[in-house]
């Protein structure tokens, strides 16, 4: 049963083939067994998960089901699930019991889908490899000693190892596509305003978007579906009809237009994803599609553009961290100066620290200029780089990630060197478009995702793109041995 997509359960709790119930359990056993060794997993729900299960199982029987009534699904721990604790991968919030379900939560519980429980993330989704996370790294079931990505780490890592069919993630620069494309996996980052982002505690908001994270683009398809969609609570999610993805996968590419950007095969790329990006091009082509060079001038700028805005808003995010209205407070302040620093200061992690003094330095008065102004600048120079490229192409297609999960301890001294692994994902963040990861093949066997990067709002072209390609190859359904086998 692990092997099915969320597709192929839909259709078996259709037909009866098993219940919510017998599915339920059959996840949460292979959690039990399993997350040991992975470590995905901050909270399993399995009481809720069950009552669920059983409920979902009455809504199928009375013919009253959506396409994920009864499918469990996990979600990352940034999204705040009411009774249940929301850690964000921090101490700071290592006690924390949302009162409130994100937007995102209650739509999943909406399509009567049924949650397994809360992943492990990097500390507020800061990093590329899960390494900060106050509850441990998750291991990558395709080597346990490499990363799984980050910072939905544990989403990628939960559905590659066959845990759960399907789980949430968000990417502010990069962190559904980079773990995907290392745990051999398919996610989408939606344009920005796509999905409410209520609920979801933020890093950097100008920049954080939610999205799928599951095995096939159909099963995306199916996700985002529930997910996407206006929420009046949060000002920056778009008011726009939603299409049937589903409905589009099937389309043909025949003349469909790829660019692939001069500047993401240069220097850096490990050879061995350049030679299987262009295999994967090629698969295309026998598709239909064609294929010109074309260039993204300003690509070298987004990440130092990135590393100013995402700490800047991220300073001012996590100020409400204060060990006053919720999360860790430090024992026998003295004063409330000291309340303010021990708490901050025992309840967030190096990566978060050395974030917050980088923004709280960029935007301090005769430094806003040189720092937080130029890069909004560099933003748009960004952004138009993309818009011009999206007048000759439909889709641009490029690496995920640099290399390929990379062993634990090997970046965790060296900061730039893992901000460097989001090299060809933040940009598309900076730009506010829609960017997926497919897997193309393994190097060292290791799997490689490929980005396919669309226009603003073109999700449904995307996973029609990603989905025509999975019909014609099987590197989605490969699975590590040894644990999903
Ligand atoms: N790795 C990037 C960072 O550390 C992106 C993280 C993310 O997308 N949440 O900021």
């Amino acid at each position: 049963m692990h092997h099915k997509t969320i597709a192929e359960l839909a259709t078996g709790l259709e037909r009866k083939e098993f219940s919510s119930l017998e599915l339920t359990r059959a996840c949460l056993e292979r959690i039990t067994r399993l997350d040991t060794r992975l470590n995905c997993f901050v909270t399993v729900t399995e009481e809720t998960a069950l009552a669920q299960a059983q409920a979902a199982d009455e809504r199928i029987a009375r013919g009253a089901a959506s396409a994920l009534t009864g499918v469990p699904i996990a979600q990352k721990d940034i999204f705040c699930t009411k009774g249940v604790r929301t850690s964000c991968g921090s101490r700071m919030l290592d006690n924390f019991i949302s009162p409130y379900d994100a937007s995102v939560v209650e739509r999943f519980n909406a399509a009567g889908a049924v949650m397994l429980g809360k992943l492990n993330m990097d500390e507020f989704a800061m990093g590329s490899s899960n390494e900060t996370s106050f509850y441990g790294p998750v291991k990558n079931p395709w080597n346990t000693s490499t990363v799984p990505g980050g910072s939905s780490g544990g989403s990628a890592a939960s559905i590659a190892a066959r845990l759960t069919p399907g789980a949430t993630g968000t990417d502010t620069g990069g962190s559904i596509r980079q773990p995907a494309a290392f745990c051999g996996i398919t996610g989408i980052k939606p344009t920005y305003g796509r999905v409410s982002r209520w609920g979801m505690i933020a890093f950097a908001s100008s920049l954080d978007q939610a999205g799928p994270m599951a095995r096939t683009a159909e099963d995306c398809a199916i996700m985002l579906q529930a997910m996407a969609g206006f929420d009046e609570r949060d000002s920056t999610c778009v008011d726009r009809p939603v299409p049937d993805y589903r409905a589009a996968l099937g389309n043909s590419l025949e003349g469909l237009r790829i660019g692939l950007p001069t500047e993401f095969f240069g220097e850096g790329l490990d050879p061995a994803i350049a030679s299987l990006i262009q295999d994967a091009v090629d698969e295309y082509k026998r598709l239909g599609a064609t294929v010109k060079e074309i260039s993204l001038p300003n690509m070298h700028l987004s990440a130092p553009a990135y590393y100013v805005v995402a700490p800047a808003e991220c300073s001012s995010n996590l100020a409400r961290f204060d060990g006053v209205r919720f999360g860790h407070r430090c024992e026998n302040p003295a004063d409330l100066a000291d309340l303010y620093t021990r708490s901050r200061g025992e309840g967030f992690g190096a990566e978060v620290k050395r974030r917050i003094l980088i923004g709280t330095y960029a935007l301090s008065a005769g430094y806003y200029d040189a720092y937080y102004l130029k890069a909004q600048k560099i933003r748009r120079l960004i952004s138009e780089d993309f818009r011009r490229a999206f007048e000759e192409v439909d889709v641009i297609m490029g690496p995920t990630a640099p290399s390929v999960a990379f062993e634990f301890g090997a970046k965790s001294a060296d900061p730039i060197a893992m901000y460097l692994s989001d090299i060809y994902t933040i940009a598309v963040n900076l730009a506010g478009l829609p960017g997926m990861s497919v897997p193309v093949g393994f190097s060292n066997g290791l799997p490689v995702g490929m980005q396919i990067i669309g226009s603003y709002f073109s999700e449904d072209r995307l996973l029609n793109v990603a989905h025509r390609y999975q019909q014609a190859t099987d590197w989605h359904t490969r699975a590590p041995a040894g644990i999903a086998d």
